[in-house]
């Protein structure tokens, strides 16, 4: 199979040219979803016992089934939260693959490991947390906030090891991603979920929330996570106040902050995130605003020993790895996967290319094409904000829309290619309404790009 032979030359050359196509074109075309016997249809059997060889597979892939797929990264994808990889980390994936590593233990991953950690001692600084603190790179948001939940509930249980045995419970708002009900269900955890109107934890409320608890449930509580930049809203929970109820009470403290992140390296909004620096942990997702290929998320924790405690994994053919001369940094000590993708690197290798300035200006940008795409929405009598454009994320509705409108309105424009832009909902003084929402990555949408979509919207 790994023989070299014309075929394999051939295959390369294509995968080669496809990628730097795809890597050069700025507007790709805004593929949509077929139904699967549509696709069969057309494609038919692809595993066979003696192959279909390289260049019909190829051709498969880039003349249909890419085409059944959105790219994230289209200036006029404003839907979920969009990602902008930059060609540098890009490129820098290939390297990653290619070059056979992988980055669990030093011992086999020193080089690039080495290369990771640079970029998480930049993600480190600018969370503002002790010296103490440090990071890994996981494989999203999920994997980070479960890794981060884990390791706080193993403090609580080391701390009092009368908790052994008693099922955790953790406070979070309705503002909180999806992602940190579904992980706690997978560690068997229960979740209060604090209804805040507008989607704003606060640390009163959570004081008041803490306080109405019954003393066994109380017990039983381990952490609190706090969004920094909801997905919904682009909401930075009142991070300040949330930590001090967390000191005082005793409680980790664990800000999710997978989209908004990224915004911790825009001075223009850094003041938001006050409190962050007094977290036990951060998730932040290198894959949404710090413009790395998929998928990278980082965990980052303010004590590297307690999440060693939760994570590290013992084994009789893992002892060598921890041999004298592989001495050092262990990244599957600090996160739930063992062999792991060095997927900090395509991240490093941008870094290192362009600079943190080039990060922060890219940053703003999103930040600032939210307020030009505000300013335009109060421009337009057909418009009007929701509430104000918040870090990338801009809410606002179609006078006279009913939902089905918003939902044919999205339709239509997938289907021509035009943008993907989907609804979304927000409880406002007239109960849940549907409305409209942008989320800004991509430094190159333009002006002319939100207008495309505004006119679309008469
Ligand atoms: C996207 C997101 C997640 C989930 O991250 P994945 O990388 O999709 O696993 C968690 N929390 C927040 C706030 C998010 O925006």
């Amino acid at each position: 199979m790994h023989k070299i032979d014309i075929d394999l030359v051939e295959m390369t050359l294509d995968v080669m040219k496809y990628t730097i196509d795809r890597i050069s074109n700025v507007t790709p075309e805004l593929g949509a979803p077929k139904k699967e016997e549509d696709l069969y249809k057309i494609i038919g059997e692809t595993i066979t016992p003696k192959g279909i060889g390289g260049e019909v597979a190829f051709k498969m892939f880039r003349d249909t089934l890419v085409k059944a797929t959105v790219p994230i990264d289209h200036p006029r994808h404003l839907a979920f939260v969009p990602a902008a990889p930059t060609r540098a980390a890009i490129m820098f994936d290939l390297v990653t693959s290619a070059s056979s590593i992988h980055g669990a233990y030093w011992m086999e991953g020193a080089g690039g490991i080495f290369c990771e950690n640079q970029a998480m001692k930049w993600l480190v600084s600018l969370t503002g947390l002790p010296e103490s603190a440090f990071g890994v790179f996981t494989s999203g948001g999920t994997a980070a906030n479960l890794s981060a939940l884990v390791a706080a509930r193993g403090a609580w249980r080391k701390k009092d090891p009368t908790n052994n045995g008693v099922r955790a419970l953790l406070m979070t708002s309705n503002g909180a991603h999806s992602s940190v009900q579904a992980m706690a269900k997978v560690m068997d955890a229960d979740v209060v979920l604090i209804d805040c109107p507008d989607e704003n934890l606060r640390g009163k409320v959570l004081q008041e929330a803490i306080d109405g608890l019954e003393e066994k449930d109380r017990k039983r509580l381990f952490a609190v996570v706090a969004t920094g930049g909801t997905t919904n809203a682009g909401i930075i929970d009142e991070l300040d106040s949330v930590a001090a109820v967390c000191e005082r009470e005793d409680v980790w403290f664990h800000v999710d902050a997978a989209y908004g992140g990224g915004a911790l390296a825009a001075p223009s909004v850094r003041h938001l995130f006050k409190g962050i620096e007094k977290a036990d942990s951060i998730t932040i997702d290198p894959h949404k605003w710090l413009f790395s290929p998929y998928d990278c998320g980082a965990v980052i924790y303010k004590d590297m020993e307690v999440a060693a405690d939760a994570h590290s994994q013992k084994g009789a053919y893992l002892e060598i790895f921890k041999d004298e001369g592989a001495q050092g940094f262990n990244p599957s000590d600090y996160q739930i996967q063992l062999t792991r993708r060095l997927r900090g690197l395509p991240l490093w290798f941008s870094l290192a290319m362009h600079g943190t300035d080039k990060y922060r200006d890219a940053i703003e940008r999103g930040i600032e094409l939210a307020k030009i795409a505000e300013k335009k929405i109060q421009e337009n009598e057909l418009l009007e904000m929701v509430r104000p454009a918040s870090l990338s994320v801009v809410l606002f509705r179609r006078k006279g829309w009913k939902a089905e409108d918003y939902r044919d309105w999205t339709y239509k424009n997938h289907k021509e290619g035009i943008a993907l832009v989907t609804p979304t909902k927000w409880r406002g003084e007239n109960g849940v309404e549907t409305i409209s929402r942008f989320c800004f990555i991509n430094p190159d949408t333009t002006e002319e790009d939100i207008d495309i979509i505004l006119e679309t919207m008469k």
